[in-house]
């Protein structure tokens, strides 16, 4: 061939400023882009081996080669090659001018993309040296093999090049400063992130890497799920997210129709006790294209780990630059398809396989809940799929505890937000053969007030609010004169303490339980609601009470009550009256500090009048 000279055009003077503006930052996308350059070829070739038969089909293969000796970068392929007047068309006359325009008319953010999008990936080299060279041979027969060598002063010379087989090897002869020379590692770091699954292998010779492959060009989540061995699904899963512990289970995605394919993995978060914090990845072709991408991947999925590639996918996914219909079209259907996959994988391990679906429910809680808070089509499906767990330590959805309760309290769902603290009325709840759920995860709350405007009829109530009802009592003519005498006492002894409550006296079928607070829904909501917006400071324990509108109910039909009554020693009743009104507070976790001394030396005086006694 004959030797050729020339300079590229004068526009491309924009396109190596922005370069060396990026040298520092984003040398990331040189790899990117070459090794991207250097699958295409191979990808050519195949699809030219499959058109043609008198092709021999070869195994696409990679090659990056760090020559520390010369200080060369070496990206090699053996794909389908160019000729000569193939890379003058392709790499010396470049259109520059549009992305000379974009430079123009777009914020600095949004031309990062630029490289991709104009076909000028290529030119990327440049950011790594000012000597860049192309040995090249096409894979048409008879075709004579190319070099093309340039400098950062835009002036080429292309010749006879010494290629035997067809392919390209793109030489970077090295800027002294490159990172990569002083640690080749870099490199291999680069390539896991970007190219992992890439189709072809991807070879990298380097001090510390000899001819090592670096990607998993047949990883085992695109295999059919028959094929798939559980042991090593986890081992890749704890590999690929540097996690110790194997995942729950996983969900296979997958869309004909819009070319996606992906894996999501349920991660073990340690029965809910460690965040959910997901990192779903997206793949080109095999090309890392961006993680969490919110464009693309529901939040609520988001929350779980995965793998998402897409054949048709943009490199560079983001609102501004999604640049037409299509595009925009693609992204709302990979979204809403990640929604219905996951959907329909959740709904049916709840229909069908409901034992799974409950012991894993304390590390599906938070996810189900916040799914059906912030994505329609979840939450159209599993709204009513949420379970809850019992006092006995079933799993119910809400229907089930209706329908079980339906005869004591039709409609009310009876809730504790905290086993420790409502300790004392769960017990109470159980010896009278009553249910109720426990909502105590943070999501619990926002969640209940959407589940109120779900079931519409339905009321939520907390174990220790409103439940009179439950504790009715009977009373009959022959109990005025007590109730009133035990009125009297209680708040002769209690005074300003009980100024603010009902006094509601009763005979309770549970001999055992002598007095509790019940607080009214409403009242308490409220009192969560001031001292969430620090209206009222939790120690605040009178004006929460005033807030609250609490009923003090005392058990007619217990014997401490019965003693109170009988008793004409009145330091005696007030000190026991003192003593059950505290347990109460105490019992619902309001007993202010204040009182806490009191009681504390109440109940010593009680013990050692027990000593004496005794
Ligand atoms: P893009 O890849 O976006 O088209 P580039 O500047 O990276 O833009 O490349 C320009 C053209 O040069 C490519 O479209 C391709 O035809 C050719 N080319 C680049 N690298 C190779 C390669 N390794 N093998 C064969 N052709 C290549």
């Amino acid at each position: 061939m004959n030797n050729q000279n020339g300079f590229l055009s004068i526009e491309s003077k924009n396109i190596f400023s922005i370069l060396k503006k990026w040298l520092y930052t984003e040398q990331d996308i040189v790899f990117r882009e070459l090794i991207s350059n250097a699958s295409d070829a191979i990808e050519k070739l195949s699809s030219l081996q499959e058109d043609e038969a008198c092709l021999s089909p070869s195994k696409g293969t990679i090659r990056v080669t760090l020559d520390t000796e010369d200080n060369r970068l070496i990206i090699s392929d053996n794909g389908i090659g160019m000729t000569a007047d193939e890379v003058d068309r392709f790499i010396n006359q470049i259109a520059f001018s549009g992305a000379a325009e974009f430079i123009n008319q777009h914020s600095n953010e949004e031309t990062r993309s630029i490289i991709g999008h104009f076909g000028v990936g290529f030119y990327s080299a440049f950011m790594l040296g000012d000597h860049v060279a192309i040995e090249s041979k096409s894979c048409k027969e008879g075709t004579e093999p190319v070099r093309w060598d340039c400098n950062a002063d835009m002036s080429y010379e292309m010749k006879q090049g010494s290629r035997t087989e067809h392919g390209t090897d793109v030489i970077i002869y090295l800027n002294l400063d490159s990172p990569y020379l002083k640690k080749p590692a870099l490199i291999h770091d680069i390539i896991k992130k970007y190219f992992i699954f890439l189709k072809s292998e991807i070879y990298l010779n380097a001090p510390e890497f000899d001819n090592t492959l670096v990607n998993d060009p047949s990883p085992i989540w695109k295999k059919p799920q028959s094929e798939i061995n559980t042991d090593d699904m986890h081992d890749f899963y704890k590999a690929y997210y540097d996690d110790v512990s194997d995942p729950l289970f996983w969900i296979k995605i997958e869309s004909i129709d819009l070319g996606l394919k992906g894996i999501l993995y349920f991660r073990d978060t340690k029965n809910g006790t460690e965040e959910l914090d997901g990192k779903i990845r997206v793949y080109n072709r095999g090309v890392y294209v961006g993680e969490n991408i919110k464009e693309l991947i529901p939040k609520f999925v988001n929350l779980q780990s995965g793998i998402i590639e897409c054949e048709d996918l943009p490199l560079v996914v983001s609102r501004s630059t999604i640049r037409d219909e299509n595009e925009k079209d693609l992204t709302a259907l990979i979204y809403e398809c990640l929604s219905q996959e996951v959907t329909i994988a959740m709904n049916s391990m709840f229909e069908n396989k409901r034992s799974d679906y409950e012991a894993y429910w304390p590390q599906l809680n938070a996810f189900v809940k916040y799914g059906i808070m912030q994505d329609r089509i979840f939450a159209s499906v599993m709204t009513r799929k949420v379970v809850f767990e019992d006092l006995y330590g079933n799993h119910l959805t809400i229907a089930e505890y209706l329908d079980q309760i339906k005869a004591s309290h039709e409609n009310t769902v009876y809730y504790a937000s905290d086993a420790l603290e409502q300790a004392h009325y769960i017990e109470i709840f159980k010896k009278c053969g009553l249910n109720a759920l426990l909502f105590d995860h943070v999501i619990d709350q926002p969640f209940m007030r959407r589940q109120e405007l779900v079931h519409q009829k339905v009321g939520f109530i907390r174990i220790d609010s409103n439940i009179e009802s439950l504790f009715e009592g009977t009373l009959s003519p022959d109990d005025t004169p007590y109730v009133d005498a035990l009125t009297e006492k209680i708040r002769a002894s209690l005074g300003e303490r009980i100024a603010n409550m009902q006094l509601k006296i009763t005979n309770l079928e549970q001999e055992s339980i002598t007095s509790l607070i019940i607080n009214d829904e409403k009242g308490r909501r409220m009192a969560d609601m001031l001292e969430i917006y620090g209206f009222l400071k939790s120690t605040d324990t009178h004006l929460r009470e005033k807030q609250a509108q609490s009923t003090y109910l005392v058990n007619l039909n217990n014997d401490t009550v019965k003693y109170i009554l009988e008793t004409e020693d009145e330091t005696q009743s007030a000190l026991v009256i003192n003593q059950l009104f505290d347990l109460a507070l105490m019992s619902q976790g309001t007993l202010s500090l204040e009182h806490m001394e009191s009681f504390i030396t109440r109940s010593e005086t009680i013990l050692s009048k027990i000593a004496q006694a005794g």
